[in-house]
């Protein structure tokens, strides 16, 4: 009986000729509107597959890789392009007898090859997984409800707490975009359009696109009606290798701190930032100021008499400037070279609060160009609401990378920042304790091995590993023993201490 309907159809269409053009405009629909049959019931809802669709990838024709006009087919899961006459999505669904679709672009469900609209809150739900929205109600409550969602296939998840498909070498990107999603103020910026959506650009400007993709990521991880327990970060990969000219690619393996780095200052860019802390989320959340003192050694070689007139010259002199930053780079001890029998297997472990004596305004440290040697001191002026920390494992010699394996021990907990400060800025700073939110490691061979990321999940406390698809839950002692390479820590603006006392 259906393949009858559909052959009568299908004469009826073939006779409609320009019916493929999908324009949803409001000025052209008027010639249009006697083209598509008035929206109304559909028989073909109980055939649609919820565990075959997967919005995450590029919205493209899967036969004439066209980005107009796209359909999903809701049977198949496939894309298609068009609806009228001899489009894709058409013949699809004569040949295959799959009924239901979806327009990706207008959200409108139609019944081909009838081509009428179907109009039924039944759908809602895969209208919601496509383009997932957040209320302000919803957005206060996701720190704090432990309420696990249930995917089709029948699994639990958290939502904020899911996979990202690592799609062939991009999980150095996976750790920084699972890390950033659990920064408040930046997920809940992300998670409302409205938000970003009045930043002037210019039309079809890349730079944009990153920010809109970066949205969209948003709203699937912390989506609590998703169908599957995991993301696809497909879309946004591509608006990253687009806007970086292919520096960081899905194909080849990077470093996470220099994506983490690209990405800051792109998306500040294109949320039209300036210099100034307010001008953009990004800012807002991650920038610090610190001042660098600076002098130039006098050559070794030269006697001790001329060394020391040298440095009586004004070239010879202290040099100030104010340098802001999005993060903090530590450096980490040297390992020991020389191993006897008895240290050969012990790791190297080294307290976070030595390697944060850098930036104490006092510790002086030795940094040489091809042609002069210089003697930097640190001082943080202001510390931002969220820290970011880098701990300079990697060093790029001309043939390879070395690892440094030492272990940094930190508290997740309690890390009071005020210590490195001055007491003038000190004064300034009423709250200087901070929170670990995420922790990114390396493990394996430089060059090779795998990123992972710890995240808390703040509802429940409970800190979690994720490698891309994989998320499974760790205890926080487990996390201050693992090679950390990245770190978010979160400023807790309140004088209560848990436990009472400073962690060591
Ligand atoms: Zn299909």
């Amino acid at each position: 009986m259906a393949a009858n309907t559909t052959s009568n159809n299908l004469k009826r269409k073939l006779s409609n000729r320009d019916s493929d053009s999908d324009n949803e405009n409001e000025h052209t629909s008027f010639s249009r509107k006697n083209k598509t049959d008035a929206p109304r019931l559909c028989p073909y809802l109980d055939t649609i597959n919820r565990q075959f669709l997967d919005f995450d990838f590029e919205k493209l024709c899967s036969v004439s890789l066209s980005r107009i006009n796209v359909y999903a087919c809701l049977v198949c899961g496939k894309y298609f392009q068009g609806r009228g006459t001899n489009t894709h999505a058409y013949t699809h669904s004569v040949a295959e007898s799959h009924h239901v679709f979806l327009n990706l672009h207008t959200l409108k469900f139609y019944c081909l090859p009838d081509n009428y609209e179907i109009v039924d809150s039944s759908l809602d739900d895969i209208k919601y997984v496509l383009n997932p929205t957040f209320g302000r109600e919803q957005i206060a409550q996701l720190d704090t409800s432990d309420k696990q969602s249930r995917a089709i296939d029948g699994s639990m998840y958290s939502p904020g707490i899911v996979g990202l498909n690592n799609i062939k070498a991009n999980d150095y990107c996976n750790v920084i975009l699972q890390a950033l999603s659990h920064v408040t103020p930046l997920r809940n910026y992300f998670l409302r359009e409205s938000n970003y959506s009045h930043v002037k650009r210019p039309p079809g400007d890349s730079q944009y696109l990153l920010v809109q993709r970066f949205g969209e990521l948003m709203r699937k991880l912390w989506n609590s009606r998703n169908f599957k327990a995991h993301v696809s970060p497909h879309e946004m990969l591509q608006a990253v290798v687009l806007w970086s000219k292919k520096s960081f690619q899905f194909t080849e393996q990077g470093d996470p701190i220099d994506f983490l780095s690209w990405f800051l200052n792109a998306l500040h860019i294109a949320l039209n930032g300036s210099k100034k802390r307010d001008s953009s989320i990004i800012y807002k959340t991650f920038l610090g100021h610190m001042r660098i003192y600076t002098r130039k050694i006098p050559p070794l070689e030269l006697e001790e008499s001329q060394r020391s007139e040298l440095l009586n010259t004004v070239e010879y002199g202290e040099t100030v400037t104010e340098s802001p930053f999005l993060y903090l780079t530590c450096d980490l001890p040297p390992p020991p070279l020389f191993k006897d029998q008895f240290t050969e297997n012990i790791i190297p472990q080294v307290n976070l609060y030595t390697l944060l004596n850098k930036f104490n305004a006092f510790t002086e440290k030795e940094y040489k160009t091809y042609k002069e040697n210089f003697l930097k001191r640190f001082e943080i002026t202001e510390l931002p609401p969220y820290l970011i920390l880098y701990i300079k494992r990697f060093t790029k010699n001309t043939f390879f990378v070395e690892k440094n394996p030492t272990i940094v021990n930190f508290p997740v907990k309690n890390v009071d920042f005020g210590d490195i400060l001055t007491p003038e800025v000190k004064a300034r700073h009423p709250y200087t304790v901070y929170d670990l939110v995420a922790n990114i490691v390396h493990e394996g061979e430089p060059g090779k091995g795998t990123y992972k990321v710890h995240i808390l999940h703040r509802a429940t406390g409970q800190w979690y590993e994720m490698q891309d698809l994989h998320v499974t839950q760790r205890l926080s002692q487990m996390i201050t023993l693992s090679e950390a390479y990245i770190q978010i820590y979160e400023l807790r603006k309140s004088d209560s201490t848990e436990n009472g006392t400073k962690a060591n």
